[in-house]
């Protein structure tokens, strides 16, 4: 466990960071801190700086102006030392598709130095890659793949661990499935995890703060109860059967709440899409809706907002 008064003040922390492209600005001004233990979402659109940030802090790429510490290392020295123990999975994760899952991990526990085969066999357990860590990788899925580039970027238990997009082209199974691998990781040995998409929704649930990135820029920086507070999404709806779209509402979104409300009316708290989907899910069970209303903003609206739309 990560003794979190380790670094006095933060895991990584960034004093108005810019890298400039010519006339682009990547990132312009970024100024934040990461304490340890928990799990920032980095959230922006396509070009707004995910990975250019990401490759400053793993020295794959240098700052125009501004600053950085890293795990309590302040020189160029300290950092690059400090780096031994940050976990990265950045762009294309790089497999050796010919070689099989075990061989993957094995190669990365000699760069590493480490005698221990059992830290292989262990986070392949954790990944639950086990009984397939003789095939050759080439025969994975992309779920399957995804996980072993986790389980190497983990090798060496990072204290902190950074993953650009590691959730795109996953299915909805896939994604909650590696979000509960890496929940239980961040819990169970204080990792910090800096994780990214640019699908608010993807991370909701999962991530305990979030930075959003429009631009270069910080727009916002929120925690997981600031960010429900500012959706605070309900819906009404007018239904002919209200005991069975509650039944069926609470078996596909088991996290919402519902009330039941006079005539037939319910209303949904915690359902942060779109009412109209819901609306269409009722009506494929044949259970009409006669009226239905929505309050505050789900989470793309709330996205686009911050974001100033595009
Ligand atoms: P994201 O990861 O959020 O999609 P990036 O960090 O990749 O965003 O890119 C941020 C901006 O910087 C984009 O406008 C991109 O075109 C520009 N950029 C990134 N890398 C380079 C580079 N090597 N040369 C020129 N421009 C770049």
């Amino acid at each position: 466990i990560i003794d979190k008064e380790r670094y006095k003040v933060a895991v990584f922390s960034a004093n108005s960071l810019t890298k400039r492209y010519g006339k682009v600005f990547a990132i312009s001004g970024i100024s934040m801190q990461l304490e340890a233990g928990k799990i920032y979402g980095l959230v922006g659109n396509n070009g707004s700086g995910k990975t250019t940030l990401f490759r400053i802090i793993m020295g794959l790429s240098y700052p125009t102006s501004g600053y950085f510490e890293l795990l309590g290392g302040h020189t160029k020295s300290e950092i690059r030392k400090n780096r031994m123990r940050v976990g990265a999975l950045i762009e294309d994760p790089i497999l050796y598709t010919n070689q099989s899952a075990y061989q993957n991990l094995n190669s990365i526990r000699k760069l590493y130095g480490n005698r221990h085969k059992d830290d292989v066999i262990s986070l392949l357990k954790i990944f639950e890659l086990e009984e397939r860590s003789h095939t050759a990788v080439r025969h994975f899925s992309m779920g399957m793949k995804q996980r072993l580039a986790l389980a190497c970027a983990l090798f060496g238990r990072p204290e902190l661990l950074l993953l650009d997009e590691p959730l795109n082209g996953l299915d909805p199974s896939g994604i909650r499935e590696i979000e509960r691998i890496l929940s239980k990781i961040c819990r169970d040995q204080g990792t910090t995890i800096f994780i990214s998409s640019h699908y608010l929704k993807q991370l909701y649930g999962f991530a305990t703060d979030y930075i959003i990135l429009d631009k270069g820029s910080i727009v916002e920086q929120l925690s997981d109860r600031e960010l429900d507070r500012k959706c605070s999404h309900a819906i009404k709806l007018d239904v002919d059967h209200p005991e069975l779209a509650i039944q069926l509402i609470k078996s596909l979104y088991p996290q919402v709440e519902i009330k039941r409300l006079v005539d037939n009316g319910i209303a949904v708290y915690g359902y942060n899409d779109d009412a109209k989907q819901m609306v269409t899910i009722l009506e494929n069970e044949r259970i009409a809706v006669k009226h239905y209303a929505q309050t505050g903003l789900t989470l793309e609206e709330y996205f686009i907002q911050v974001t100033g739309g595009k």
